[in-house]
């Protein structure tokens, strides 16, 4: 099949020599394509300079960002370019002794421009593998992708489930559905991290069912929760709960907004087999304007406040405000894990936004740990804005 010619203005080929894996829209000069066609949402497309050299190959859309990049080589997309992609981000997950390990056996196997391939995301649950493509170009590669899974995995792998519905159904106006790709055995519904058990939904939950992303922070919270009262904010399937009680809280608090996210918690807390826990359906910052509070540790891992540009300076003010009330409210001596998620707020906006926070409340805070997104989660140094999770553990005087 033919592949059609991006060709780009002259100087904007610096950001690909570079290995940036996307082309903005403004940076196309025209097409060349036979049929005298514009490639259509989702076409592989190859990328050319204004003197026609090849950079790069990727998959056109119709957005801002026209073309994601897959390959800065020549290549056949084909199944053997799939398996070698998974191979590689498998033999990662390997160095990082996340594939056979005894107490943590859920990880993420592909971070998308984090490990080559812009639009990919797989998580992989106890046996389960979760694809969620974020383009069509990846869409429609399904079929290479889920085999070159069974390729990789062999009989490790339970089942492929693929979970690409609600951002394809976006870019499309066909109906898309969530759905096993292939199911060789019976899923795993629990899961191991650190030990600790999680019970897993990739159908009915958030994302792809777990947030794999706060393994590490989760792991930090044990070391401050010793005979503490913990509340943790935002607290989706109660992660940060459960380690915290694993590791001997006096008390621990979750709160979310979402009903689902609270039962999840419950689950979790039961199969853990932990007590002193209890939790509320609430709104964060309700919750602590309403309660008298006396924690000596909090927890705030609000979703992304901004997702676009436009939204960056509400969700500052968002961040400083949540950030504000929990500086207020800690008990002296206290700690306080807070998170963005939010691409668009980098490391230093994040921290500049904890400084206001804390001038406007005044109390004496150190910084003891700066935390970002685990190794699986890897950021692709010629793509900074792939560091997305930003993390400060504050003490507060
Ligand atoms: N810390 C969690 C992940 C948090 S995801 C973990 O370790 O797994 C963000 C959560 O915030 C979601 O569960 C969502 O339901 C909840 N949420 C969104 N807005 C909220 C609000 N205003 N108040 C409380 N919870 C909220």
């Amino acid at each position: 099949m033919e592949i059609k010619s991006i060709v780009i203005n002259k100087g904007k080929e610096k950001s690909i020599q570079r290995k940036h894996p996307w082309l903005f829209s403004g940076a196309i000069n025209r097409i060349i394509s036979d049929t005298g066609e514009a490639p259509e949402n989702g076409e592989l497309v190859e990328i050319v300079d204004f003197k026609n050299n090849f950079l790069a190959l990727g998959y056109f859309s119709d957005g801002t960002i026209a073309v994601r990049i897959i390959s800065f080589e020549q290549a056949e997309i084909n199944q053997e370019f799939w398996n070698s992609k998974i191979r590689s981000a498998y033999q990662l997950r390997e160095k990082l002794r996340l594939t056979d390990n005894s107490t943590t056996n859920m990880y993420r196997l592909m971070h998308a421009e984090g490990d080559g391939i812009s639009g990919l995301i797989i998580d992989f649950y106890n046996g389960t593998a979760v694809i969620q493509a974020h383009s069509i170009g990846i869409y429609n590669n399904l079929d290479f992708i889920s085999k070159g899974l069974e390729h990789v995995y062999g009989d490790k792998l339970l089942a492929i489930y693929n979970k690409s519905a609600e951002s394809i159904s976006k870019q499309t106006n066909e109906e898309v559905e969530n759905d096993y790709i292939s199911k060789n055995g019976v899923p795993n519904l629990t899961g191991l991290e650190y030990g600790n058990q999680f019970n897993l939904d990739w159908i009915n939950g958030q994302k792809t069912g777990f947030f794999l992303d706060q393994r590490e922070s989760r792991k930090l919270i044990a070391d401050y929760s010793k005979g503490k009262k913990v509340l943790n904010t935002f607290c989706y399937s109660g992660g940060f709960s459960v380690y915290a009680l694993k590791a001997g809280a006096s008390e621990v608090h979750s709160v979310d907004s979402s009903q689902k996210a609270i039962d999840l918690t419950e689950e979790n807390i039961k199969l853990n087999e932990l007590k002193k826990h209890q939790s509320f359906t609430s709104d964060t910052l309700d919750y602590l304007k309403e309660n008298t509070i006396d924690y000596d540790v909090i927890i705030l891992d609000p979703p992304a406040y901004a997702k676009n540009q436009k939204a960056k300076h509400n969700a500052i003010q968002g961040y400083k405000r949540l950030n504000q009330m929990a500086i207020k409210q800690i008990k002296p001596g206290g700690i306080l894990f807070t998170f963005s998620c939010s691409q668009i707020v980098n490391r230093k906006l994040f921290y500049d936004t904890i400084v206001a926070a804390a001038i406007e409340v005044g109390r004496n805070i150190r910084v003891l740990h700066h935390l970002s997104q685990p190794a699986d989660h890897p950021v692709n140094i010629y793509h900074p804005e792939g560091e997305y999770l930003k993390g400060l553990v504050l003490y507060v005087e």
